[in-house]
């Protein structure tokens, strides 16, 4: 297999495999990932249509994808109090099956794909040295779309990864009767669950939860009936859904620290950049829009315009000032709605003042971006 390469993505979700589609249209390019594909993945599968026009320009028509068209948004706390609310952008419900799959069909069209882990990163000699086991690939610039947590932050002895993290997420399709225009997120003690129907109609659940809240539990199908129940929403969810897999997918460690979006010399995309918390649906959105900024610099520093340190830096500039405030709205977000005595004040404003809800979701949310 050829070892040489203008530029080498570690990781194939959504960013590493949109990044691998926009570059492998100039330059060689690797991509590195160890999964099989179609697979299913850790996602609330509510994908803004900010990066709409960004996929179309690729060929990938969301629409002739999925039908699920999603303009409404409910939130339950015990199911007593509900806050309801049009979507300012919308969005579509779509499956990382799907979506996944449909991207790297177009990755395989023009880029080298190698299905294996990247084991370590180097920098030597103005060139970078990947290693996947015994062998080293090589390459002008290297992009980690790794996700929000790898062995190569570890490599990389990255500052978040020091610390320990209590959140812990679970997800699974159901057959569930709901609209197919509404995303619901209902919160319980310690974490707050989504639902919302993918392409074929099938619906996912997906839960954030706090460990502390977990722990009594330990297993996901008692911690389900006895914490996520309480929310009467989901207890009906509960009674009459319909599993559709044996096992549910479940993940720890999910952590929300900063991170930079720059790291010697590296360039990160999506959640290796910065993870935004889920309740704002719009992580897979920001992914890909990253990914897009990040191949937009790395294409003048491959093509000679810029100079490595004059992409890295216009790269984290852009990075920041595109996305910081989005992750920080949704750090305080998460706050405000998991801690009982800022909910039962943010609930009363929001019934009382209804027009809050839009507007806060436009905070953690981006424009539609255009190619
Ligand atoms: C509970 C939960 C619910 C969410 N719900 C939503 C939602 O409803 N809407 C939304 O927009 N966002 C949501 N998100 C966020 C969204 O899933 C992520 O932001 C998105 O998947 C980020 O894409 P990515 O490309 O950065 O990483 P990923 O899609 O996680 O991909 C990372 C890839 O890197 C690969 N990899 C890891 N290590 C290596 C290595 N060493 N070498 C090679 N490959 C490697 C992995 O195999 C994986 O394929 C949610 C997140 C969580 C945790």
């Amino acid at each position: 297999m050829e070892k040489n390469y203008d530029i080498i993505i570690a990781g194939g979700g959504l960013s590493g495999l949109y990044a691998a589609v926009m570059l492998s249209q100039h330059f060689k390019v690797l991509i590195i990932d160890p999964d099989t594909y179609p697979r299913h993945k850790m996602c609330g599968e509510y994908l803004s249509l900010e990066i709409e026009t960004l996929l179309k320009n690729i060929g990938i028509d969301l629409e002739s994808l999925s039908s699920k068209k999603i303009n409404n948004f409910q939130f339950t706390r015990n199911g007593d109090h509900t806050a309801s609310t049009k979507l300012p952008l919308g969005g579509m419900g779509i499956s990382r099956y799907t979506l996944d799959f449909e991207l790297y069909k177009k990755v395989i069209k023009k880029a080298t794909f190698l299905k294996e882990r990247v084991t370590d990163v180097k920098y030597i000699k103005d060139t970078f040295q990947v290693a996947v086991g015994h062998s080293i690939y090589k390459a002008k610039q290297v992009m980690l779309a790794t996700g929000k947590r790898s062995n190569l932050d570890k490599k990389l002895n990255r500052d978040f990864i020091k610390k320990k993290s209590p959140w812990l997420a679970v997800k699974m399709h159901y057959k569930y009767d709901m609209p197919n225009n509404k995303v619901e997120l209902h919160a319980f003690k310690g974490g707050y669950a989504g639902l919302s129907q993918v392409e074929n109609g099938i619906v996912n659940l997906c839960y954030l939860a706090h460990y502390e809240s977990f722990k009594n539990y330990k297993e996901i199908d008692l911690f389900n009936k006895k914490v996520l129940s309480q929310n009467k929403a989901l207890q009906e969810f509960f009674t009459t859904a319909i599993p559709q897999w044996e096992k549910p997918i479940a993940i720890s460690q999910i952590s929300f620290e900063q991170k930079d979006p720059v790291e010697g010399k590296l360039i990160m995309i999506g959640d290796t950049a910065g993870l935004i918390h889920p309740l704002c649906g719009n992580g897979m959105a920001m992914a890909i829009h990253s990914a897009h900024i990040a191949c937009k610099h790395v294409n003048r520093f491959i093509n000679q315009e810029v100079t490595r340190d004059q992409m890295l830096m216009n790269y984290a500039m852009e990075w920041k000032r595109t996305f910081s405030s989005r992750l920080r709205y949704g750090r305080w977000l998460q706050e405000i709605l998991l801690r009982e005595k800022y909910s039962n004040i943010a609930y009363w404003m929001i019934e009382k003042l209804p027009f809050l809800l839009p507007l806060i979701i436009k905070k953690t949310h981006g424009k539609i971006i255009l190619p």
